[in-house]
């Protein structure tokens, strides 16, 4: 390959991993990026959504204006092997290189469930239209989004009364424990039931809210509005036929140093299916996206893999939690194990716009 603007890149997925690398790598190499969905879905910004629906619309955005030099297909693949790949409607895409980044499912509303986007908005104004209606909300899971969920809705809807439940007694124990705290101090303040330590003992649904009752382990019952938030499982994917790839329980793939998931040496994996060290975040494709850029480019220009530097993943991951546009709590990758910081600089990273104007300009939507 020394002719680095005819290598060919075929991307699978184009979340957020996998749009991050077609957009940094179309000026340098010929990239043409497919997913099954017609836009791409800002599941970040979904939560607010769910308080403020008008949101929907700004959140779907189309990838027909991403790319300049290269191409986006819409359609599911179905095969990849050395030389491309295949489509469920029977076309073949030839590339040089293959990038696997297919992510992951999460339940209703909070990303598409299938593979039309306008069918996430339509399920996004209903699950908004359950909120406004019920009399009071429980949120199963105290991870990022159900914590965040908790925030969004009380920064909205301040009487209406919000459970939370966590199965451990500490939120996010692999931050630094002043993190708990100054989550748990905030979301007293806006008047959230918390149950640390006390998880749901059934669901009726893992995959959307529904209206009923629970029941949890201290023997307490809860009813209301219902929010499965336990978290993100991993999509099927065609990278998980590949020769030689290891399917950890949870459904990531190993990957060796080079972000490489199978014995084809020509084909990557980026993002929630690839098990590359960093956690299931838009933020570890935000590290991985820039490294697999500057190693496509120097494969394309004649260099072996093994030449290069091995990607490591985020020492410490930034994180960013907003309580809806004013409030919030964060860790910014500074010293040993981070800094926790509040309200204001989470605001204004991320709490106030959700990163919304950044996608649309990275989208071609000014
Ligand atoms: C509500 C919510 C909020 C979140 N907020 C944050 C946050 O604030 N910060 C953070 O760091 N992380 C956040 N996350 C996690 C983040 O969304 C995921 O880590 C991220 O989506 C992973 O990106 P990805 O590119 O690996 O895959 P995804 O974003 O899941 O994208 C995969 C893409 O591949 C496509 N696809 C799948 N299979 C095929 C196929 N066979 N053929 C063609 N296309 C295919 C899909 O249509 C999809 O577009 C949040 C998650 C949720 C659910």
């Amino acid at each position: 390959m020394v002719h680095p603007q005819k290598t060919r890149v075929a991307i699978v997925g184009g979340g957020y991993g996998g749009y991050a690398l077609a957009i940094r790598l179309d000026a340098h190499l010929d990239v043409t990026l497919i997913d099954a969905r017609e836009a791409f879905v800002h599941n970040v910004a979904a939560i607010r959504a769910v308080v403020d629906p008008a949101l929907t619309r700004q959140i779907v955005i189309p990838y027909d204006r991403l790319l300049k030099r290269g191409r986006f297909v819409c359609g599911r693949v179905i095969e990849i092997d050395a030389r491309g790949v295949r489509l469920a409607n029977g076309a073949a895409i030839e590339a040089d290189i293959v990038v696997v980044a297919t992510g992951s499912h999460y339940a209703a509303p909070f990303k598409p469930q299938g593979d039309s986007a306008a069918e996430f908005s339509v399920r996004l104004a209903e699950v908004a239209a359950k909120v406004r209606e019920a009399d009071r909300v429980a949120i199963v899971g105290a991870g990022a989004v159900g914590v965040e969920l908790a925030g969004e809705i009380k920064a909205v809807f301040k009487d209406k009364p919000v459970a939370l439940l966590s199965s451990t007694d500490r939120l996010f124990p692999g931050y630094p424990a002043r993190l708990h705290g100054e989550i748990v101090r905030r979301l007293r303040a806006l008047g959230v039931e918390l149950h640390l330590g006390d998880g749901a003992v059934r669901l009726d649904a893992t995959d959307n809210p529904w209206f009923g009752e629970l029941t949890l382990e201290s023997g307490a019952r809860l009813s209301g509005l219902i929010f499965p938030a336990i978290g993100a499982r991993i999509a099927e994917s065609p990278v998980h036929s590949l020769p030689g790839v290891e399917r950890r329980r949870n459904g990531r793939v190993g990957v060796d140093g080079w972000m490489r998931p199978s014995r084809l040496p020509n084909v990557f994996a980026l993002g929630d299916i690839a098990d590359t060290g960093d956690a299931m975040t838009v933020v570890g494709t935000m590290r991985q996206a820039p490294w697999l850029v500057k190693t496509l480019r120097e494969i394309a220009s004649g260099k072996s893999v093994e030449q290069l530097k091995p990607y490591a993943p985020w020492p410490t991951p930034p994180f960013l939690l907003p309580l809806g546009p004013r409030r919030g709590v964060s860790v910014l990758p500074l010293g040993k194990s981070g800094l926790v910081v509040g309200d204001g600089i989470t605001s204004s990273i991320k709490g106030k716009a959700l990163f919304i104007p950044r996608y649309h300009k990275e989208f071609g939507r000014p």
